[in-house]
């Protein structure tokens, strides 16, 4: 399996140098191979750590009194067309298709399968897609008029993203888990900013070498480059970044996002003052973090520094 990894899956030749991170990952038992790049189970030791991250988004999030919400990794159509993801990254999201025939149809089903013939050309669109982002599964619930402080969020989710790739930063499937939230102007970005504040810090603390840098969506098409350099620009999106051990370049593993009235317009949200709603959610790559504190601080966390052990709660359950 390390292999399909190492080269690729079939017809697509791998990364020469910069696969070798996630096969030590994969070597190490941390990861789990599925045969498909990008996508992995977690080891109950890489799980752990995983739980210790969301242990301490969460505390800050109790500290805003944030309302906690664990969401599926699937989200409905219609949510997901207010969002407009659709315009603006079609290439990274995915759709959920179902067999809804009759028997005939299934008998058609299998001759396909069997004969290895176009089989999902014979299934119907669900009415879910996959989750592009935990924050998109909050704006729903939000229609109507806030309450005068405006509603946060404890949000996360694994999200779909089709992005194969070799590379251990990179995965198709992720958990991403948000503080989100959802109110005047000047408090969603009063939220944005010392959430990124509060990320790199709690990042810092875990030993990993942080720096927060204005970043752009890799939005679609020629339309898509516009709207990037208007981002950046505003410096609407804030990503922390670090660098990982046995990576290329810099990888954003938090970002910290205004969005201004994008989700308040088309789910109908309204602030108490009549104005309406904007919006900042700040993201924490649970997957990337925790593969950056393997990188950094090598494959046994038991092996970990005591104030970072400590500080994700693993003195009990790894010693
Ligand atoms: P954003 O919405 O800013 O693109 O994503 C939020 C966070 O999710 C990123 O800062 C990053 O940590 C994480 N993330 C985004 N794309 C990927 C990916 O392909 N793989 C993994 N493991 N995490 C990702
Ligand atoms: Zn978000």
């Amino acid at each position: 399996m390390t292999d399909i990894i190492r080269a690729g899956t079939p017809g697509t030749p791998g990364t020469p140098g910069t696969e070798s991170l996630v096969c030590r990952l994969v070597d190490a038992e941390l990861l789990v191979p599925t045969g498909v790049l990008g996508l992995y189970g977690r080891s109950g030791t890489y799980q752990d750590v995983a739980d210790g991250i969301g242990a301490m988004v969460r505390r800050w999030g109790a500290s805003l009194g944030a309302r906690r919400l664990h969401l599926p990794p699937v989200l409905g159509r219609a949510t997901f067309a207010h969002t407009n993801y659709l315009e603006s990254f079609p290439d990274l999201m995915g759709s959920v298709h179902v067999f809804s025939g009759g028997n005939p149809e299934h008998k058609e089903l299998l001759r396909r399968v069997e004969s290895g013939g176009d089989w999902p050309a014979l299934l119907e669109p669900a009415d879910v897609v996959l989750a592009s982002a935990a924050c998109h599964g909050v704006y729903p619930l939000c229609t109507g008029v806030l309450p005068i402080e405006g509603r946060t969020f404890d949000v996360q989710s694994y999200c779909f993203r089709h992005e194969p790739s070799p590379q251990a930063a990179r995965m198709q499937s992720f958990v991403m888990h948000e503080i989100a939230h959802v109110g005047t102007a000047d408090g969603a970005w009063n939220h944005r900013e010392e959430g990124l504040a509060h990320g790199l810090r709690m990042l810092s603390g875990l030993g990993l070498d942080m720096s927060a840098v204005p970043a752009s969506d890799p939005f679609f098409g020629r339309v898509g480059a516009v709207l990037a350099a208007g981002q950046l620009d505003e410096e609407l999106k804030m990503e922390g970044v670090t660098a990982i051990p046995g990576t290329q370049g810099m990888t954003a593993i938090m970002s910290a996002n205004s969005h201004r009235d994008h989700f308040g317009v088309p789910f109908g949200i309204e602030t108490a003052g009549g104005a309406v709603a904007h919006s900042a959610c700040v993201a924490f790559g649970v997957d990337r973090i925790v593969v950056a504190l393997l990188a950094v601080h090598g494959l046994d966390p038991a092996s970990w520094p005591s104030g970072v052990r400590d500080q994700l709660g693993l003195a009990g359950s790894l010693a």
